[in-house]
């Protein structure tokens, strides 16, 4: 029988050959030549999602291969190729990351019966693969879409608002309090859109669209420089790909001109 085959990491890259991103992990262990970790290796309940192997320097990479980011393994595969890769690549940033228990400092190891990791020191504790929730909402008026520029995207670019969910918050009250604190507006109507595993590094984005209730745009100048209202004709640079970001504002074109409405990420 062939071992699964799977991803092979370097750093945050995936090696990738021509069409193929998985490969057979036959013969890959820790401690062989230049293989860090291998998932295969782990309890049963860790071998239940994509497995990988990561990889250091002195691993002997087959030759006519190139090591590609997560953003470049979507575009180039697909939708897929990117779940499969995002989340072999979480659990594998996770396992080289988090080490140490928090409380008493002893080593964690994988359990058994789960993908968790625990305590060896006796305390006992028990880690779980970390996940961020975040929301992105698009925000129409009077046939206009709310599209602002963070000083963290490339110059021109704009999209949708978005930030991370905070302690004690449910997801409309986040979405409430970002929209008044990036752009000073009130919203209503908002609705759930449809959901995206964001392994940068582990953001799960939570899409909504919802109209403008009362205000006037205007961007808190820290993490926004600009925020203004487009119709599809007016749209700016916008997020490429498919994108949670890109799906909303497709889905707002869409329902604007008539077009194929854009199902959200399943
Ligand atoms: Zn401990």
């Amino acid at each position: 029988m062939s071992s699964p085959t799977g991803f092979v990491f370097k750093g945050d890259a995936v090696f990738s050959q021509g069409d193929e991103y998985e490969f057979a992990l036959d013969g890959l262990h820790s401690g062989g030549a230049g293989v860090l970790r291998c998932s295969l290796e782990l309890p049963a309940p860790w071998r239940a999602v994509a497995p990988w192997v990561e990889v250091s320097d002195a691993f002997p990479a087959p030759p006519g291969g190139e090591w590609l980011g997560l953003r470049s393994v979507w575009s180039r595969f697909g939708d897929e190729a990117f779940a499969r890769a995002g989340t072999a690549w979480q659990y594998m940033n996770w396992l080289r990351s988090e080490r140490f228990c928090r409380a008493c400092g002893s080593a964690l190891t994988p359990r058994a019966e789960e993908r968790g990791l625990v305590c060896s020191g006796g305390c006992g504790r028990v880690y779980y693969a970390p996940i961020h929730p975040a929301v992105i909402v698009a925000i129409e008026r009077e046939g206009k879409l709310l599209l602002a520029h963070n000083k963290q995207m490339p110059e021109g670019r704009y999209s949708v608002l978005a930030g991370f969910v905070e302690p004690g918050e449910s997801l409309e009250r986040t979405v409430r309090r970002e929209v008044m604190e990036e752009v000073g507006i009130e919203i209503n109507g908002l609705r759930y859109f449809g959901s995206q595993s964001w392994p940068f590094p582990c953001s799960l984005m939570i899409g909504f669209t919802a109209h403008w209730l009362r205000g006037e745009v205007t961007p808190d100048g820290t993490e926004l420089s600009d925020a203004r209202w487009f119709a599809p004709d007016e749209f700016p640079d916008i997020p490429p790909g498919m994108s949670i970001s890109r799906r909303l504002i497709n889905n707002f074109a869409a329902q604007r001109t008539g077009g194929t409405v854009h199902e959200p990420v399943a």
